[in-house]
């Protein structure tokens, strides 16, 4: 006999509906899944057999084919289990095919047929929503989650055996429910660190809140010791809250990667801190299901490289799309899985291998050739596309103890949110003009600096954001000097 239902497979950082059919018949015992099931699939052959003979007695002996279409789609994961023992149940005829027909399975089963969480169940649930049938059943750890996305009516199960008793109910239970705006609304503040933690460096503050106004990349370099990670660990607590899109977006990247541990609702933008070891899979994604790397897990927050300078340059090149774009893209067999990558990059790199060439702090140890060898690590393209260079140097003790209480994250992000406003509107209208002069002052410096077009483009950019914190739509000359002062070395 012939059954079907249906579970969730992963694509980049959404999910797609897939339907599972079983036909069980006479035969050798044994189960075969086809359709392009990857190997953690096919592992779960084990599982689902001695499952369904932990929780049911008189499974028919015989040979069982489930079939995963579409079969073009190559799928991974243990999440099939649940769907593939329903769909078998159902061949069976001992739950009635009717009732699983229109519904949507996901989890990972136990020998015992008690249910695993799985990842993915968020984007899953937005899949379901999407598709005629709205019904979901996930493991209980994973319904709250699934909850968030509306227009799902989500169930929450912990066995096999509960699961076989909610289909033939008739999924008389309660559905879970979550109301994400209202989490949203009422998630506390950002509460990792404040801004008026960091005492003097108020050139670093004021290039940490430019960048923050426009979604600038940021180069910090400075001594050990100087506040650089300190500093950009608060930059998200000067950025504007998460719009709901943003937070259903982020929240599902997180859960695709098995990296939304609490299961609800992410309301705080990400900050993300890979070591300078992370591979090039490791920082954009990979896996021959790609799965979303360190760049996507940032995506509307930050991205945090310290020892900028000591990632291999293979990884600092895979880095150039995104921070152009804000997104990437992965190659797998013939099909391109695009992963969203907005993020703010913030590198902090110490200014020689020793960290203290030219600091004044103490003498540098370096050689002239080592100190130009570890700048160059970072290739020109890449700095390129990093707006703000600054220096944050040690900073006095006498500074530390005599300067006055420094502005609160609170304080600068309605600064920010009201630049950003203002970018916004004036790009929509086109209407943010450049004085003469400034632009003036624009082309000597593209000649006198060798800027290239981009950098010239990027440098602008700066001065528009600069301008819009001091709520003006149009660049003035102090503005474009400014941002100048910011390129740093590269052109
Ligand atoms: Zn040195």
């Amino acid at each position: 006999m012939l059954a079907s239902t249906h579970t969730c497979a992963r694509e980049g950082v959404s999910c797609y509906i897939v339907r599972v059919e079983a036909r069980v018949t006479s035969g050798l015992p044994q189960l075969v899944i086809v359709g392009l099931p990857d190997t953690a699939v096919r592992e779960g052959r084990e599982r689902v057999r001695s499952a369904i003979r932990a929780t049911v007695d008189k499974f028919p002996t015989g040979r069982a084919v489930v079939n995963l279409s579409p079969a073009s789609r190559r799928k991974g994961g243990a999440s099939f289990d649940l769907s593939i023992a329903i769909s078998m149940l159902a061949a069976a005829d001992i739950i009635l095919p009717g009732a699983v027909a229109k519904a949507t399975f996901m989890g990972e089963l136990s020998m015992d047929g008690s249910l695993r969480p799985v990842a993915g169940a968020l984007p899953a649930a937005l899949a379901v929503a999407e598709s005629p049938h709205k019904t979901l059943v996930v493991p209980r750890e994973n319904a709250q989650e699934a909850a968030l996305a509306r227009g799902c009516r989500v169930f929450a199960v912990e066995s096999l055996a509960e699961t076989i008793e909610l289909v033939r109910s008739g999924y008389d239970a309660e559905p879970i429910r979550a109301d994400a705006r209202a989490v949203l609304a009422h998630a506390p503040a950002n509460t990792d660190g404040d801004l008026s933690d960091v005492r003097g460096q108020c050139v670093a503050r004021r290039a940490v809140e430019i960048a923050a106004a426009g979604a600038h990349h940021l180069l910090m370099s400075g001594p050990p010791g100087a506040g650089k990670t300190m500093l950009a660990r608060r930059v998200p607590t000067i950025m504007p809250p998460l719009e709901f899109e943003q937070a259903i977006e982020t929240t599902s990247i997180h859960s695709i990667a098995g990296l939304n541990h609490n299961g609800s609702l992410m309301t705080a933008r990400p900050f993300r801190a890979p070591h300078h070891t992370t591979s090039g899979a490791g920082m954009v994604g990979g896996g021959s299901i790609p799965s979303p790397g360190e760049v996507s897990l940032a995506h509307n927050g930050v991205l945090f490289l310290d020892e900028f300078p000591q990632f291999s340059a293979h990884v600092l090149n895979q880095l150039r799309e995104p921070l152009e774009d804000g997104e990437l893209t992965i190659a797998r067999a013939g099909t391109r899985f695009r992963f969203p990558a907005a993020v703010m990059l913030v590198a902090a790199m110490n200014p020689c291998p020793c960290g203290y060439y030219a600091t004044g702090a103490r003498p540098c140890t370096c050689l002239e050739s080592a100190v130009a060898r570890y700048r160059a690590r970072v290739g020109g393209p890449l700095l390129d596309r990093i707006d703000l260079h600054v220096a944050v140097p040690k900073v006095d003790f006498s500074e530390l103890t005599t300067s006055a209480a420094p502005e609160s994250s609170s304080v600068v992000r309605d600064r920010v949110i009201a630049a950003r406003a203002l970018l916004a509107r004036t790009t929509a209208e086109d209407a943010g003009g450049v004085a003469h002069e400034a632009r003036a002052l624009l082309s000597r410096a593209v000649d006198k600096l060798a800027l290239s077009a981009r950098a010239a483009r990027r440098t602008l950019r700066v001065a528009r954001t600069i301008a819009a914190l001091d709520h003006r739509d149009a660049v003035a000359p102090p503005d474009i000097a400014e941002a100048l002062q910011y390129r740093g070395g590269a052109n």
